[in-house]
């Protein structure tokens, strides 16, 4: 099977890469064209748009940043849209709200292409591991073609249904995972303006019922001021503000939502949103 990948970022290059290890041949795209150069090294081809990538392969995975992104790839002027065959497929694997996410299917059946939505749950390490949880909705046929390839990216996939549904999910569990972030950091601000020693708290954490490998592999960093990109601030404020607007639409009170959304853009603002999410501990540590 001939694949594509468009959006090479820190989650898109290390996701493609595991295609090409798996046997396939590959096209890639992306928008700054040297992020393309060490998947071209590996042996995939390098396309010069979204549409050529598109026009070589049975299937094209995209990786983009946001709504805006995922819907001028697709959509925009020699974008996806503009290269599918018909019968072709096109898996956005972005994390995006169900809206945007109904616009890029709606696109690409208009061009008689076959269309899955599959947001991940997991960050960089997953990612170049292969072990990302895959949360797919779409078109069924296209999902259970695509398997094999999403076997080579992620340790779990499900299918949701129809298109939003892996959207939605996909919002919901990093509305939980930036509410846990925020409750983690006014943990460590308190016990740190009670004279109480930081490593202590994480490690009784670490020894009960709330462990869990956030704690345990962001505390640490933060603690000592290292907030080395795995997944951008900026990203983690997009989800929840896509959260609460799910929230809005379902008619459904996210008092914890709006406070983790209120402190993520605190830190936006303060010019940190290319650092990794868990740099939000700059607003109580500052
Ligand atoms: P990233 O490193 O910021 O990469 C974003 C990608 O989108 C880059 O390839 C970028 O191209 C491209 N892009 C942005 N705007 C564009 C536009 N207008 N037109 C064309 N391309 C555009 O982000 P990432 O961490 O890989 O995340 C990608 C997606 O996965 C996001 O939706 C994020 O929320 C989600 N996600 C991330 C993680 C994580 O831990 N990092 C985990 C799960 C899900 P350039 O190189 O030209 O900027």
């Amino acid at each position: 099977m001939r694949l594509g990948f468009v959006g090479l970022g820190i989650m898109g290059a290390p996701m493609a890469l595991n295609l090409l290890k798996g046997g396939h041949e590959l096209t890639v795209w992306n928008r700054t064209a040297a992020a393309c150069e060490p998947l071209r090294a590996a042996g995939a081809a390098v396309a010069e748009t979204a549409a050529a990538t598109a026009a070589a392969s049975d299937i094209t995975f995209a990786m983009l940043a946001d709504p805006e992104a995922a819907l001028a790839v697709a959509d925009g002027p020699e974008g996806i849209c503009a290269g599918l065959r018909p019968g072709a497929g096109y898996v956005d694997m972005s994390t995006v709200d169900a809206a945007t996410s109904a616009q890029v299917a709606a696109a690409v059946a208009a061009v008689a292409g076959r269309f899955v939505e599959a947001p991940v749950s997991g960050t960089k390490a997953p990612a170049e591991q292969g072990t990302l949880i895959i949360l797919a909705a779409g078109d069924r046929e296209l999902y259970d073609q695509a398997a094999p390839a999403l076997d080579l990216m992620g340790k779990k996939r499900v299918f949701l249904g129809a298109v939003g549904q892996g959207a939605r999910m996909k919002l919901v569990v990093n509305m939980i995972m930036g509410g846990m972030m925020t409750a983690f950091c006014e943990g460590l601000a308190l016990a740190g303006n009670s004279d109480l020693d930081p490593e202590e708290l994480l490690a009784i954490l670490e020894a009960g019922a709330l462990a869990n490998p956030m704690f345990r592999g962001k505390g640490p960093n933060m603690i000592a001021g290292h907030f080395g990109v795995a997944f951008p601030l900026k990203h983690m404020q997009k989800d929840l503000r896509l959260a609460l607007a799910l929230g809005q639409e379902q008619a459904v009170a996210l008092p914890t939502a709006t406070a983790a959304n209120d402190r993520f853009t605190a830190a936006l603002t303060a010019g940190d949103g290319n650092l990794d999410f868990s740099a939000v501990w700059r607003v109580w540590d500052d």
